[in-house]
């Protein structure tokens, strides 16, 4: 068993499941990492000249969360990514390294990954907010509001088939739904991008911070997270 299996079945094994959809898991984005095609290439440049004037007008954006704030934390991962993983906002560790989901939410964050056989490199990850709220306190209504038009920015230059949502600020913005997640997880939503013509399959699940505090929920989770493995295969 190889140490990525290993921490799958860990995560497994601790979301209370014992039982596999399939023997062997398999890795959706081997062959685009392994063989890049010559369109992808001038796709991911476009892509990539296109976030980098996005992250700049978001530092230029006159937020008062910036007067707190250390750095700018917009995404981790690819621009190539059939998914994006959406959280809350930066929080202490996240400030200081200018990048999401590094601290201990980003490490369990990564076994969920890793337990439907993705690797952080391969998604695209942002949050709703791209300062660190003082305090880590929880972004307010307007701040969502502020910062949405750059994550529907973001979702609209990465142009991934799903979109998984963790936790409850990520579920207000991109569902505009007041539901908990309690009501909204367990289900696939429709996020409706004006700019692609698209409809995009979006998951709500737990938040890897409140799976941490409270790991009875893990199981759910787990559940979510094969929802979208499900689709992913699918889709390929
Ligand atoms: N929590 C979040 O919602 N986002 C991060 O980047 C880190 C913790």
């Amino acid at each position: 068993m190889n140490q990525s299996n290993k921490k799958n079945l860990e995560f497994i094994k601790n979301s209370g499941i014992d039982y596999f959809l399939q023997d062997s898991p398999r890795n959706w984005f081997q062959k685009l990492t392994n063989s890049p095609s010559k369109t992808r290439i001038n796709e991911n440049g476009d892509k990539l000249s296109m976030i980098l004037k996005l992250v700049e007008k978001i530092r230029l954006h006159n937020s008062p969360l910036k007067k707190t704030a250390k750095n700018l934390v917009v995404y981790d991962g690819t621009l190539n990514s059939k998914v994006i993983f959406i959280g809350e906002a930066p929080g202490r560790d996240e400030d200081i390294e200018g990048l999401p989901f590094v601290g201990r939410a980003g490490q369990l964050l990564n076994k969920m990954l890793e337990a439907i056989n993705l690797r952080r490199e391969d998604v695209y990850i942002t949050n709703v907010v791209n300062w660190r709220p003082p305090d880590n306190r929880t972004p307010t209504d307007e701040e969502i509001l502020e910062f949405l038009p750059f994550l529907q920015e973001q979702i609209d230059i990465v142009n991934p088939d799903f979109i998984f949502l963790l936790g409850g600020v990520a579920a207000k913005a991109i569902l505009s739904t007041p539901l908990n997640l309690g009501k909204l997880r367990g289900n696939w939503h429709q996020y409706q991008s004006l700019q692609l013509n698209k409809t995009i399959y979006t998951i709500a699940s737990y938040h890897p911070a409140f799976l941490l505090r409270s790991p009875k929920y893990k199981k759910a989770s787990w559940e979510d997270l094969q929802m979208l493995q499900k689709k992913l295969h699918e889709k390929k």
